[in-house]
């Protein structure tokens, strides 16, 4: 019998892996799909997330971020990183980088996508796998999670408490105009720049409705936006994602635990989802490894609620008429205020 059997090799369920290997856990990914693994995102890694990858021994290649710019018809607020730049890198680098570290400590990789999975007193099997913990760390739509939610003892699993929302992401080769994450704000969406190389940078659009593929009809929405990228080749396909919302009772089902956006994700508002990820992972293998799984609920809200709490805030701001259209005009004339939020966000 092995300690952790994690289920899904994205970036959440890799750092899982890596970080229990490191605390002496023998442990086991399952993910279907080869390495490496693309996803719509908007590829921002926040400079407290850099750092968290670094101390899992993975430096990923891609482009420095210095910043977060709002950007509106009329108006442009700049905020710098105070501590350490972030980082603009393809999911499918990133997802190398930690497949190659997870790799590295000898963890293995079983080509198996988990569609359910029995729990004992003291082990769980799954994929014929007996381990002493399933982490679940299958995404946005997690299977695990349904299949929990779904038990008679789970109760009915909580209604979402706002309109969906969804993402669609595609890359464009063309120079980075700058070393921000620049977000074009309309008042229904939102389009985030990140530059990823020296001649690419990714667009993800945050939608009311779900997109399609018809992603340059979505992008004429910011004509601004549109006109940087007018006659620059497509650096990629079109990927969707949602929705975004999953409203999540808890974490921890006795010997099954829930990680990554699995555990519940409200919005990429804040753009903050894989450094969340990456911390959720530090908090369940210390728990983990110290024998104690049912202290993971208590370490997941003290490490997600911050950022939950903030794109909530964001999210409320962005659906009143009156301050959504203040939001690019007031971080403008009160920079220090936005600074803050930013570095708030980025260090978090
Ligand atoms: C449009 C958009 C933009 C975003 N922008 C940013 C951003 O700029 N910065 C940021 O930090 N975050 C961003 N995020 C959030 C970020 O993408 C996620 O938080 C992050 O990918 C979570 O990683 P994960 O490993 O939990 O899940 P995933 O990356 O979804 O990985 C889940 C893995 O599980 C595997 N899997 C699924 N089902 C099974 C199964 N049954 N058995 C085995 N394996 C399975 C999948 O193949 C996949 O590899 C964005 C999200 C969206 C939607």
């Amino acid at each position: 019998m092995i300690d952790v059997l994690v289920v899904g090799g994205g970036p959440v369920g890799l750092a899982t892996a890596i970080r229990c290997a490191l605390a002496g856990l023998s442990v086991t990914v399952a993910e279907p799909r080869g390495t490496p693994i693309d996803k719509a995102c908007g590829e921002g890694v926040m400079p407290a997330a850099v750092r968290r990858l670094a101390a899992l021994g993975v430096k990923p290649d891609g482009h420095p971020l210095r910043g977060i710019r709002y950007v509106d018809e009329r108006h442009q607020a700049d905020a710098r990183f105070t501590r350490g730049d972030g980082l603009g890198v393809r999911r499918t680098v990133l997802q190398a980088a930690l497949a190659e570290r997870a790799a590295a400590l000898g963890v293995p990789v079983l080509p198996a996508r988990v569609t359910g999975f029995e729990q004992h007193a003291s082990h769980v099997t799954a994929a014929d796998v007996e381990a002493r913990y399933l982490v679940a760390a299958d995404g946005l739509h997690s299977t695990i999670r349904r299949v929990l939610e779904g038990g008679a003892a789970a109760g009915a699993a909580p209604r979402p408490r706002a309109a969906p929302r969804y993402g669609l992401r595609r890359h464009y080769r063309v120079a980075p105009w700058t070393d921000l994450v620049e977000v074009h704000l309309t008042p229904r969406a939102e389009a985030y720049v990140t530059p990823v190389a020296p001649d690419v940078v990714g667009i993800a659009l945050l939608l009311p409705r779900p997109g399609g593929d018809d992603f340059a009809a979505r992008l004429s929405a910011f004509p601004a936006l549109s006109r940087r990228l007018d006659g620059a080749p497509c650096a990629s396909d079109v990927r969707g994602a949602g929705p975004m919302r999953q409203d999540v009772r808890r974490r921890v089902y006795g010997r099954v635990l829930l990680v990554g956006d699995a555990s519940g994700y409200l919005d990429a508002l804040t753009g903050e989802g894989i450094g969340v990820g990456l911390a959720q992972a530090e908090a369940l293998a210390g728990c983990l490894a110290a024998g104690r799984p049912a202290d993971y609920e208590k370490a997941w809200r003290k490490v997600s609620g911050p950022a939950w709490r903030l794109t909530a805030g964001l999210l409320w701001s962005r659906n009143q008429p009156l301050i959504a259209s203040r939001l690019v005009p007031a971080a403008q004339y009160v920079p220090r205020l936005f600074s803050a939020l930013v570095n708030h966000v980025a260090q978090a």
